[in-house]
Parts: C-alpha cells; structure tokens; sequence
C-alpha cells in the first residue's frame, strides 16, 4: 500500500491568455496517503512537473508529516508552466481554473494545499477564494501559507529556518557540542537558508560562510547576518557584500565548521565532493540535499546528517498550526507558534534520535523507520475496508 500512491489526479483545462488565445495546461494532485489524516502539501508551477516527480513529493510529504507527528497524510501537486513568462492575471486564471479542476480532492478535512516551487501567499489566496466562492462561504482552512490578513499564520514564513535551527540545537546538545562557540556555512540564502542563519548567530553561533546562486561570502570572524540580510534583500545577491571575501559558491560545502546547512537545492553533496566535507553536523535544510552515494561516504567519515524529513519539518508544522487556528477562527501569537514549533520539532528529534540509538542506524535511516511505522500501526489498527 505505501509503496503505491492512493489517488492521482490528472486535469487538462483552458485558460483564455491575455492575448485572447486559449491555451491548454495540464495539472497533477495526487495523494500518497490518507491514513493519518488529509492530504497535505505543496501546489508547483514548473514547466518540468510531471506525474512521477507529484508521486515521489507526495510519498515524501507523507513522511515527513508522520515524522514530527502532525495530524496529515502526504499530497502534492502541480501545473505544468512557466510562471515566469505569465502576467499576474494569466496566473490567477490559471489558478482559479485548476483549483475548480482538483476541488473533487480538495477540501479542509480531505487534502489542503500549501506554496511550493514558483507559488506564494497569493496564489493560496485565490485556490482559498476559488474554494470559497463554490462552498458560497469562506472557507480559510482549505489552504495554508496565507496572507495573515485572510488567515495566514504568524511565524510561517521563517518557520522551516526556525524549526532546523530547533533540531540543530537538540543534536549539539546530545553531540556534546557547544552552540555558543560554533562555526557553520550556510549554502543558499534565501526563504529557509537565511532565516536559519539569523537563528544560528541568535544561538550564538559564528556564520562564516554564506552562498546564493551567484557566489558566496565567507569571514573567518564570522559575517554580520542581520546586514547580510538586508544586503540580499536590496541587491537580489550576497556579492558584493564588502565585509569578509567572496569565495567560489561551492567552497561553502567543504569549509573546515561544525555545521553545514544546505538550504537551496537537490543533489548538492554528491560523491565527487562528500570526501571533502569537513562539517561535524549537516542540518539538511533542503529536500534531498544528499545523494544516497554522499550520504554512504557521509557516514564512513563520521558525519552526522540530520535528514532533511525532520530538520526542515518546520514549515509543515506551522502549516498544520496555521490549519488549526482556519478551522478555530483563533488567531495565535508570534510567541505561541515559535513556543509550540519548538515542541514539535524536539520532541520529533527525540523520537528519531531514540530510534537511531536503539536500531544502531544512521538518523535517515531512523527518521525513515519512525514515519514509516506510523503510518503502518494506522493501517493496520485501522484495518482494511471493507
Ligand atoms: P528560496 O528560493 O527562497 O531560496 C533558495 C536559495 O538558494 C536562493 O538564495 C538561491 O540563490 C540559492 N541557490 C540556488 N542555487 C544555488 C547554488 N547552486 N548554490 C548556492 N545557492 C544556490 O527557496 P527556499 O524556500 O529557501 O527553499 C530552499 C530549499 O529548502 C528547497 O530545497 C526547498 O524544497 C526546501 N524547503 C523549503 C521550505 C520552506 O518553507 N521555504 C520548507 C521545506 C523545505
């Protein structure tokens, strides 16, 4: 059953262009797992989605909402476009229509949509409003990652930097390693990438390294990050900075530091560089940062991976929060979702890190055991219908 995914969507629709043509586009929703609740995760506008990639996002939603212990099975799903070449209002209709074509799956207790690749708080704004318009009531629990005016969350947007930065902390604790006096090298700055950073210096901790799709920025002293911040946000790159040195982008992944943080793509520690990676810790902040190849080097040289299941869970579980309060008409403090995503996200840690110790596996191996026999005992006490 877990192998297979249990529902899959597949819905050619028009949308009328600026223009005036009519072009066809082509949408996927699929749902890996119902049992511990509805389908949850992300909606990407990529000219690449394709069937295989929703199946294998979806499976790996519902991991990772079991591995932190959220109330949610795994769904994704996606359009095949160019959002980059669309005008806002191609893009609303585009989005509207879709929403119109998934809605037989979508629903507050049946699956909720939540941003992914080249999608936002405004496109979650209109599937909510399209939602509503059908239902004839407003309807804010049938998506997260919001706008706060319609229902959003505090604290979701800096929740999956905040959540790894939570994980790191329980695994320096149980290392024997000091937050305070630690170096770490970020690889990405962007949503999850510089929220971690501003976390990290928080603890204490120095960043020395700090990379984007152009280059990278490194200071033996550490580097400012509120500035660097601020530097990214007003010139679109970490260049430039004029404090430390600008080094090659991919030095950030061999720097002699306690933590590395990818935070940017797929595929990034492969077998030709895991070799040369000096980090204590990678807190895998992006999905599937580490080929299987890397991970098996990883683990021969001692480095502790923390999977990016669990160390980037954050922002499922601020959408989970953020569903609760839809579904309440509550809205929570700035305060009581960073209180609560704490919780969340040690006591997931504890859970995996238990399992590791006990089975004598690496913490993927143990992040993968816990979510999967979550989801077994459900279908199993469950039983099978009819
Ligand atoms: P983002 O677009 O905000 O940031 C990505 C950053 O990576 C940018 O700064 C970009 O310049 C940089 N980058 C791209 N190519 C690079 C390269 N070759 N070398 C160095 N840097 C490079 O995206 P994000 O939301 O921060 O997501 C980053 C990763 O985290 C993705 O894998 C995503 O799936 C994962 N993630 C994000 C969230 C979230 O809530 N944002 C949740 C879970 C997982």
């Amino acid at each position: 059953m877990l192998a297979r995914c249990k529902r899959e969507l597949i819905v050619h629709f028009p949308v009328l262009m600026d223009d005036g043509s009519l072009e066809i586009f082509t949408g996927y929703r699929v749902q890996h797992n119902l049992t511990r609740g509805p389908g949850k995760g992300g909606i990407r506008y990529h000219p690449l989605v394709n069937l295989h990639e929703m199946r294998a996002l979806a499976m790996w939603m519902t991991w990772k909402c079991a591995v932190v212990d959220i109330p949610f099975g795994g769904a994704k799903g996606g359009v095949v476009c160019n959002p980059k070449q669309m005008s806002q209002a191609e893009l609303e209709r585009l989005t509207r229509r879709y929403t119109t074509e998934i809605s037989p799956f979508l629903g507050p207790t049946s699956d909720i949509p939540a941003p992914d690749v080249y999608t936002n708080e405004q496109t979650m704004a209109w599937i909510m409003d399209t939602y509503s318009m059908h239902s004839g009531y407003t309807v804010p629990a049938v998506v997260t990652g919001k706008p706060l005016s319609i229902g959003g969350s505090e604290g979701r947007s800096e929740a999956t930097g905040r959540g790894c930065v939570v994980v790191m902390q329980q695994a320096a604790q149980h290392l024997g390693m000091e937050m305070s006096t630690s170096k770490a090298a970020i690889q990405g700055f962007g949503n999850a990438g510089s929220v971690a950073a501003h976390y990290l210096a928080q603890a204490g901790a120095k960043v020395l390294a700090v990379s984007d799709s152009q280059g990278a920025v490194y200071s033996d002293k550490g580097l400012d990050v509120a500035k660097l911040r601020r530097h990214k946000a007003k010139t679109g790159t970490v260049r430039a900075f004029g404090e430390g040195e600008e080094i090659p982008a991919k030095d950030v992944l061999e720097l002699e530091c306690d933590f590395l943080v990818p935070a940017a793509l797929e595929g990034q520690i492969t077998a030709a560089n895991a070799p040369r990676v000096k980090a204590k810790v990678i807190a895998e902040a992006a999905n599937g940062p580490t080929t299987p190849e890397a991970d098996a080097i990883l683990q021969k040289n001692g480095v502790i991976v923390l999977p990016d299941i669990l160390a980037n869970a954050g922002g499922v579980v601020v959408s989970y929060f953020e569903w609760v309060q839809s579904l309440q008409k509550y809205q929570w403090s700035a305060a009581q979702v960073d209180d609560y995503l704490g919780g969340f996200m040690a006591k997931a840690f504890h859970g995996v890190y238990s399992t590791a110790q006990e089975r004598k596996v690496d913490l993927r191996t143990a992040a993968t055991l816990v979510a999967v026999s979550k989801v077994t005992e459900a279908t199993r006490i469950r039983g099978i219908y009819p």
